[in-house]
């Protein structure tokens, strides 16, 4: 079994004294871990988030990048903004950007390849809705925001990539996916890449699971062959609780 990559979301979440709080409560407590610890922050974060875990094991990401590097697109982030600061993540296509600002399969792929060509690791969320899962239609929409999504990623970007499987009806519900069914979907997952990409790049490929997962289901989920680690909202917002995630697989 890999190590695993665990990513805390912080959304629109913590000012920058609150940020300070969060991250230096944290950094004892993940620091003899294997796995990777990434923290997501608010672009007000990011310069104070760099500096603090600076020779720490914690990695940083911002939450969104645009596909452009310069223009007229107000509101927007472009890539060598962060890695500019330090910045070695970026969360793409997050189901509350999809839902609320308009992200389709087509953008998501335009940022990440933007992302990438920065040297950004984008962290590329998918996921199926609750009625899309109760209609049948789970691998349908998997399959086609896979294929979508992905379809001008090369199999050299793909090693610079993480996947994050979230059913969106678990994101922010305090209804987690069992253990069965976040593993099942995951290997579906797996194998639209390894017909995309062939075997061998699809099992190295981490895929994360995502939605209300926190320091009491987090071991189980964790232990399953096919999940590669978690992308954690609400409880990367508490270190402990956060910590007890990154530190519930040994
Ligand atoms: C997320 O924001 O990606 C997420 C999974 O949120 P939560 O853990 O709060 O469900």
């Amino acid at each position: 079994m890999k190590n695993k990559i665990i990513a805390g979301n912080w959304k629109m979440n913590k000012t920058r004294i609150e940020a300070e709080q969060l991250i230096n409560a944290l950094i004892p407590l993940v620091k003899g871990t294997k796995n990777t610890v990434v923290i997501c922050v608010p672009f007000t974060d990011l310069c104070k988030a760099v500096k603090l875990t600076k020779g720490t094991n914690i990695h940083v990401g911002a939450q969104n990048c645009h596909w452009k590097e310069s223009g007229a697109f107000t509101g927007e982030i472009a890539p060598s903004m962060l890695t500019e600061l330090g910045v070695e993540y970026v969360v793409i296509g997050h189901s509350e950007r999809r839902t609320y600002f308009g992200e389709t399969d087509a953008t998501v792929l335009a940022r990440t390849k933007a992302a990438l060509a920065a040297g950004l690791k984008p962290i590329v969320c998918i996921g199926e809705t609750l009625e899309e899962r109760n209609s049948g239609n789970m691998e349908k929409v998997l399959q086609r925001q896979v294929r979508e999504g992905f379809k001008d990623v090369t199999e050299e970007e793909l090693a610079n990539i993480v996947v994050a499987y979230e059913p969106v009806w678990a994101i922010g519900t305090g209804v987690t996916a069992t253990d069965e069914q976040a593993n099942d979907a995951i290997a579906f997952v797996r194998s639209v890449f390894a017909d995309m990409y062939g075997k061998e790049a699809a099992e190295k490929l981490y895929i994360q699971y995502g939605g209300s997962m926190n320091d009491k289901n987090a071991e189980g989920l964790l232990n399953m062959s096919e999940i590669d680690g978690g992308l954690i909202g609400g409880a990367s917002l508490v270190a402990e609780k956060f910590a007890a995630v990154v530190n519930a697989h040994k």
